[in-house]
């Protein structure tokens, strides 16, 4: 186990939301302070108001981790007797770094989305709204025989050759390699100045682009040779659909049954609700933060209800005339992160041998009390 630096932790989240599928225009990545620097506590929080400063300085924390991009748009000044000014200030001199992970992580494979989906007890989910086609390569190695069998495992266990639901696909055809050691070289088989040909294996497989760099990393250090001949192609297949929001099925209710699951289940006090109370939902549409521009595709892809965050007047007058139910817990929508980003990077840095604490927020940042 080791201490990591920021940087480090920040390369391992971003294999998971990488920064390439945010939508256009956000402001994600690092935001304040520096990376470069041991990282031993981590604090996960939804937005980072003066609060939760407070609650990192109190609990010595190196790097928070947040939603909600703290400078969204740009400053004109930093003077420290305005609240921003003021925070910002705080955050340099504890060299606290505030890294903003918006809708890179809504859109991300098993990100705020599915924690959602997840939380509501959705199954069969897909996307709602699709934003990203992912772009497809197929990689051929050619491996000595001996070594053929745990090339093609490295290559299934770092996620390539996914067809569907099938994984570690690949096909292999025996060959001849043939090659001449130039002097000062130090090969794996044969000499310096003798042309050598072994029996090696061509083994092809398929990898989403997003996994590319991982897997020919790790393909390159399993593999016997110095120079490892391999070849990446452009494919024109489609490859997986990422995007915002999620559709599926739960058990059949009345609206107002599904809503009081939403309350509990998203550990909110209060949710507005537009449609008819008695009717019945099947399937649900789910989307975090704000939803309103979104809702003609929940109801184009059929969804009997959409529960999503700060739903507008017209929009509510809009998805009602169109007979779509709503459900809107406001922003709460999105506690899920905390806790689903919490463990997800926990896992990752547990399995990357790091020593880190990481833990969400315990402050609370909705504006909104009810009474
Ligand atoms: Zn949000």
């Amino acid at each position: 186990m080791k201490i990591p630096n920021g940087h480090e932790i920040i390369q391992l989240f971003e294999q998971f939301a990488p920064k390439s599928l945010a939508m256009e225009g956000d402001k994600i990545g690092l935001q304040i302070g520096r990376l470069n620097k041991k990282i031993e506590r981590v604090m996960v929080a939804l937005d980072v108001l003066e609060n939760v400063i407070d609650e990192a300085i109190k609990k010595d924390v190196q790097l928070i981790i947040a939603h909600h991009p703290p400078i969204f748009r740009p400053l004109k000044n930093i003077v420290t007797d305005t609240t921003q000014g003021r925070m910002i200030e705080k955050l340099l001199k504890h060299d606290i770094a505030v890294y903003a992970a918006h809708t890179n992580l809504d859109v991300a494979k098993g990100g705020v989305n599915d924690w959602l989906a997840k939380a509501l007890g959705i199954e069969d989910s897909e996307v709602l709204v699709p934003t990203i086609d992912t772009k497809l390569t197929k990689l051929v190695v050619f491996v000595p025989a001996s070594h053929a069998e745990q090339i093609r495992h490295v290559l299934g266990e770092a996620g390539a050759g996914f067809i569907g639901r099938y994984s570690h696909c690949s096909f292999s055809t025996d060959g001849t390699g043939r090659f001449m050691p130039e002097e000062g070289t130090n090969p794996y088989i044969g000499q310096s100045g003798a042309l050598e040909a072994v029996d090696e294996v061509r083994i092809e497989t398929i990898v989403p682009e997003p996994l590319l760099k991982k897997t020919l990393s790790l393909m390159i250090k399993a593999h016997p040779y110095e120079e490892v001949a391999y070849d990446v192609y452009p494919l024109e297949n489609k490859g997986e659909v990422l995007g915002l929001g999620r559709i599926g099925k739960v058990s059949e209710m009345t609206l107002a049954e599904f809503a009081e699951k939403v309350k509990t289940n998203l550990e909110v006090e209060r949710v507005r609700v537009v449609g008819d109370l008695t009717s019945k939902v099947k399937k649900v549409a789910v989307l975090g933060g704000d939803g309103n521009k979104y809702f003609s595709h929940a109801k184009f892809k059929g969804a009997d209800v959409y529960v999503t965050g700060d739903i507008y007047y017209h929009t509510a007058h809009d998805a009602m005339m169109q007979g779509l139910n709503i459900i809107d817990p406001g922003h709460n929508v999105e506690k899920v992160m905390k806790k689903g980003l919490t463990v997800t990077l926990q896992n990752m840095c547990k399995e990357a041998g790091f020593e880190v604490e990481i833990f969400p927020s315990e402050e609370n940042t909705n504006p909104f009390q009810f009474i």
